[in-house]
């Protein structure tokens, strides 16, 4: 059976047009998921780099053979740059320019006018490359995101290996050999390109669902100013540590952190330059602790954390290295860091209320405050 390929072009690009409107209307607008965005996006691409291979065979195939070459390459780019979106990796630019660019030289010299497989090894290259990136990129997802992730990267792994084997039937018998021809030719890309879009499909909705809720549950728990935890969400996760002693056995150290005479570093150098002091501060505390030690903005400029593990040697040690680090810090109109005073309360086996904690840190920032600020005192064990 001979499969026609324009007819399955046509078909194909019937096939992703509707497939861009579904994905524009259902998942774009409703969720702005940059995933969804991407792939529509990369049917455009898909779709004109298709439409433009129709034009060969006719005076117009030295350009449009070129250009759809092109135009394929940017389409598995844009897939490649949705998968990273996922893990909210920006896209790299070389993928876009680059991996084009080369693909556009190889087409371009390699007589398009009469070869309509010109830059064809270059181009096969470039998919497989692409490709092969964005199953990367879904398996690198973490598991606990949605179920449709395994599918989708066994979906692009397997187009990958596909172009893989069309680049090296390529190479061994050229266009016209008979394997290449029979399994690897313009046809059955065309096919299989249609059975992963129907993976891609079945993806979008749930793929663009998640996205969107992460990102919501991002701005709901963060504070926007420094992007540490805010209040309630630092509340929500130390209860939970405090309560799930089978998870997080043993002891710890709550501090509390008060930027000293803050109002005045407002009062002298504005708003915008407390602000600056506040960011530093969040970067100074979280560039001394650990990734899974909570730290969070509690209000104004004060700062609360939370460290497992921690003794009260360590986390003394802790205070003054964020201290050190902020210190250090240096802006372009010669600002100078405020000092921090910190409260401590360490925690036992026994301890199980968060706010009778942060109860007693308190009181020792308090006392630090009085005793001259610029150091740390501990909460008195007995009360
Ligand atoms: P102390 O050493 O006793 O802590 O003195 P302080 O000046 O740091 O404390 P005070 O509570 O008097 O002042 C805190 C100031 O923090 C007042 C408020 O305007 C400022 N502040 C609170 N939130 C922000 C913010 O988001 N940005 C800026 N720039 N300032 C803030
Ligand atoms: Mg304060
Ligand atoms: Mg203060």
């Amino acid at each position: 059976m001979d499969l026609d390929t324009t007819t399955l072009r046509i078909a194909f690009g019937v096939m992703a047009l509707v497939l861009v409107l579904l994905f524009y209307f259902s998942a774009y607008r409703s969720t702005r998921s940059p995933y969804s965005g991407w792939w529509c996006l990369a049917l455009v691409f898909f779709l004109s780099g298709s439409a433009a291979f129709l034009l060969n065979g006719t005076a117009h195939q030295w350009w449009a053979n070129t250009l759809g070459n092109v135009l394929l390459v940017l389409g598995s780019a844009a897939v490649w740059a949705g998968a990273r979106s996922l893990r909210e990796v920006p896209p790299l630019r070389w993928v876009f320019t680059g991996v084009p660019l080369v693909t556009l030289v190889a087409s371009a010299v390699d007589n398009p006018g009469t070869n309509t497989w010109s830059g064809g090894a270059v181009f096969l290259s470039a998919m497989c490359l692409t490709i092969g990136l964005a199953s990367r990129e879904l398996w690198r997802l973490e598991p606990g995101y949605s179920r449709v992730r395994v599918p989708m990267a066994a979906a692009a792994a397997a187009m990958s290996v596909f172009y893989f084997g069309r680049l090296v039937y390529f190479l061994l018998e050229g266009p016209d050999g008979h394997t290449f021809a029979t399994f690897f030719g313009s046809a059955g890309t065309t096919l299989v390109t249609m059975v992963l879009l129907v993976v891609v499909s079945f993806s979008m909705a749930a793929l663009s669902t998640e996205q969107q809720t992460r990102a919501l549950r991002m701005v709901a728990t963060r504070d926007d100013l420094t992007g540490l935890l805010n209040r309630k969400a630092f509340l929500d996760l130390a209860t939970e540590l405090l309560s799930d002693r089978a998870v997080t056995p043993g002891t710890g150290a709550l501090v509390l952190a008060d930027l000293d005479n803050f109002k005045a570093v407002n009062d002298t150098h504005g708003h915008a330059a407390g602000d600056v002091a506040l960011r530093a501060f969040a970067a100074a505390s979280q560039d001394t602790v650990r990734p899974t030690d909570l730290v969070g903005r509690y209000g104004g400029e004060e700062f609360i954390l939370l460290i497992p593990g921690a003794t009260a040697g360590r986390a003394d040690k802790i205070a003054e290295e964020i201290s050190r680090r902020l210190a250090e810090v240096s802006t372009a109109d010669g600002l100078e860091m405020p000092t921090v005073s910190y409260g401590v309360a360490l925690y036992d086996a026994e301890t199980s209320d968060v706010d009778d904690l942060i109860a007693a840190a308190d009181r020792a920032l308090y006392r630090a405050k009085s005793l001259g600020r610029n150091r740390t005192v501990h909460s008195d064990p007995r009360g």
